[in-house]
């Protein structure tokens, strides 16, 4: 059989209802606004997207199986520490992060403001150049409908490392 191209590519979105009385963490910082999103661990919808897209690349399940919402560990969980561990996963199937691009849709807050500071600290989480990690901040218009909501989708590219001299 012909071998398969060394390069996987992942999917994931993930959205979260924007409420009153959380802290609005999203792409790891903490940004300032009256509502944050709702969730077992930070809500952070945009790190929650990414690492599906990761462990959808790596043919590694999903977020939920890996970190069920049932389960104490994880209650108000930073969604950093969950990508550090998504990444050890990773690393446990010798695969490593090639390129992610992220989209997301809020009405609030203003992602434009901080979409450069989250680009640096997934970049760095993950081991890449910041021109290797985008993301798009979209307003819905309003048109979510009567529950707000942020939302976001991720794609994910990866390079397989079983043939690299030197790797873990
Ligand atoms: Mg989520």
């Amino acid at each position: 059989m012909t071998p398969l191209p060394p390069i996987r590519i992942g999917l994931g979105w993930d959205r979260h209802r924007l409420v009153p009385g959380r802290d609005c963490v999203l792409g790891g910082l903490r940004l300032p606004c009256e509502v944050g999103p709702a969730g077992h661990s930070d809500g952070d919808a945009v790190l929650h997207a990414l690492m599906d897209a990761l462990l959808g690349a790596a043919g590694l399940d999903d977020l939920g199986t890996l970190f069920p919402d049932d389960d104490p560990r994880w209650e108000g969980a930073s969604s950093l520490d969950l990508l550090d561990e998504v990444l050890a996963r990773l690393r446990q199937v010798r695969m490593a992060p090639v390129s992610v691009d992220l989209v997301v849709a809020c009405d609030r807050p203003r992602l434009a403001p901080h979409r450069a500071s989250i680009r640096a600290l997934v970049a760095e989480r993950l081991g890449l150049p910041v021109d290797r990690v985008n993301l798009k901040g979209k307003t819905t218009e309003s048109a979510g409908g009567p529950i707000e909501t942020v939302e976001c989708h991720a794609v994910a590219l990866l390079r397989e490392r079983r043939d690299e001299v030197g790797a873990d």
